[in-house]
């Protein structure tokens, strides 16, 4: 392959704009374009994280949280609700919640929540009490590295678009109507214009059209549908009038599926996921409408779960939903996408853009690793649900194939949440860690054999614990009231604090 001088992205999304964003900041030579077709626009859901793409923004990307927060517009996640199994919900946190232990218990905290979950670790405590941070004594809050966003896809794209002129990226308008090819892979793409434009390499941020790898280069997709039943979304929303903006995604258990509930300051996001063999779209309205009557209009989203065979291939890199997408249930999109980005420019800024099949090989890896580590790890939210019984959840709890996770299943079952071959057990490109797996284990109560029952003696440590937590966290600052510390003149971001996150 050539030396990588011109950069070519195909799409202006989420996944175009941090490609090209990422790719310009390490390799500041680099000549960037982003091409998108604003008729053909972008997909306009996306609203849930995880802490990496915090991380990134503000760390690998290096933006300034100030000029960030007012036009981006995001609120904070600590974690997801699930209304989900036999309890009347349970806390997944992005800090370590049931593979944590404290000092004079026996066991790590899985051991103890069989019955009772709440307030088992701070983050989980703050979800459950509408909290987001911890209050210094000043009253401002204390940032964790453990805390998401919620975003909406349009204006946080918006965001990027700005935030790449300014950092020189070109954006060309117009749409892809033939790929030319050559035996580097692609040779150029011509417009509709009759203009044909051409690069050293190209990233293939097309979104579900997938142009180039999928179409022009015609690399096999590999479906999820033995794991991921659900293949369709209606989404919808109303603007928020007094609830308080919640510090957590919520995912609850539908007929058909699931549904979210995204926070965003000013609106409420709502979504059901459900599988169009198991119900009709007019009846998932219907459905969606009866547990949310505040609905405005809504529209129905279709997508395919799986993943391209591989996402880097000869001179074509395939970034978000073309190369792959898992359903929307653990928020992972934009995680995936800043993992790519950070593959991709550190590649081009170690190798001095000299880049080889041997850097396309490790790439590819990650794309499969990172993909399939997500698909084995929703499996267990389906295949473990017994809180409705539909044809839609029997289905699921007979047939859902979850893969390589059940070896973690089968040590659950003989051991319980013991953590003693967490390293062994969880793969190190598994973004949710053992203490995930317990928590949707635990969280839905799924049998062990395991015979150990702690003591009164522990069982009052433990109790005495919690209520530690608990006092600690309701003394915490909501959403609203930690926006508006970060809005005042008293505020300073700590630009350090994130930068430190860069590996
Ligand atoms: C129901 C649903 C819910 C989701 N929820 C989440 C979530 O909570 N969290 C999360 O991280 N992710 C979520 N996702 C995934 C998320 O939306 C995407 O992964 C992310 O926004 C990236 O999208 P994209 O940039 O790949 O594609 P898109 O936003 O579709 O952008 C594609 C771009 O390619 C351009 N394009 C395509 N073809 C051509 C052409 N021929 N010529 C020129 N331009 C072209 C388009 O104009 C557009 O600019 C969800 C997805 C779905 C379907």
């Amino acid at each position: 392959m050539p030396l990588v001088q011109r950069l070519l992205v195909l799409g202006g999304g989420s996944a175009g704009f941090l490609a090209a964003l990422a790719c310009k900041k390490h390799v500041p030579n680099l000549e960037v374009t982003v091409l998108r077709s604003p008729e053909l626009g972008i997909i306009g859901v996306g609203e849930g994280t995880t802490p990496i793409v915090v991380h990134f923004l503000h760390g690998f990307l290096d933006i300034d949280p100030a000029a960030f927060y007012p036009k981006a517009r995001p609120s904070w996640k600590l974690g997801i609700r699930f209304i989900w199994g036999t309890r009347p919900y349970f806390n997944y946190s992005f800090h370590p919640q049931l593979h944590a232990r404290y000092p004079h218990l026996s066991r790590a905290n899985g051991f103890y929540c069989f019955d009772d979950m709440e307030h088992a670790e701070l983050a989980s405590s703050l979800m459950s009490q509408g909290k987001v941070f911890l209050r210094q004594p000043d009253g401002s809050p204390i940032l964790g590295n453990d805390t998401a966003y919620h975003l909406e896809n349009e204006t946080f794209v918006g965001f990027l678009e700005q935030h790449a002129l300014e950092q020189r990226i070109a954006i060309i308008e117009g749409r892809v109507v033939q790929v030319e090819r050559d035996e580097q892979g692609i040779s150029g793409l011509r417009l509709e214009s009759g203009v044909t434009l051409q690069a050293d390499l190209y990233v293939d941020c097309s979104g579900f059209r997938s142009e180039l790898l999928g179409q022009a280069l015609g690399e096999p997709f590999y479906s999820f549908d033995r794991t991921l039943l659900c293949d369709r979304a209606v989404v919808g929303g109303w603007p928020r009038a007094g609830e308080p903006v919640l510090p957590y995604t919520t995912s609850e258990t539908m007929d058909a599926g699931w549904s979210w509930q995204i926070e965003h300051e000013q609106r409420i996001n709502r979504g059901y996921v459900y599988s169009s063999d198991f119900i009709s779209d007019a009846e998932a309205e219907a459905e969606f409408r009866r547990q949310n009557p505040k609905l405005t209009e809504t529209r129905v989203v279709k997508f395919v779960s799986g993943r391209y065979r591989r996402g880097w291939v000869d001179n074509v890199v395939a970034m978000g939903n073309a190369c792959g997408f898992v359903e929307p249930l653990e928020s992972t999109s934009l995680s995936v996408i800043c993992q790519e980005c950070e593959g991709l420019a550190k590649t081009l800024r170690d190798s001095s853009g000299i880049v080889h099949p041997t850097h396309a090989i490790q790439y590819n890896k990650l794309h499969a690793q990172l993909w399939d580590r997500i698909r084995w790890f929703l499996s267990v939210h389906y295949r473990f649900n017994e809180r409705l019984e539909t044809s839609f959840w029997r289905a699921c709890q007979q047939d859902v194939d979850i893969g390589d996770a059940q070896e973690l299943v089968d040590y659950y079952t003989n051991n319980g949440p013991n953590t003693t071959w967490g390293a062994t057990l969880v793969h190190p490109h598994d973004f949710f860690g053992l203490d995930g797996y317990w928590t949707l284990l635990v969280g839905q109560k799924v049998p062990h054999q395991c015979a150990y029952q702690p003591g009164p003696e522990e069982v009052s440590r433990w109790n005495e614990v919690r209520r530690t937590i608990q006092a600690k966290a309701a003394a915490g600052l909501t959403v609203d009231e930690a926006l508006a510390v970060v809005r005042s003149q008293r505020w300073s971001w700590n630009r350090e604090f994130y930068r430190a996150l860069v590996r």
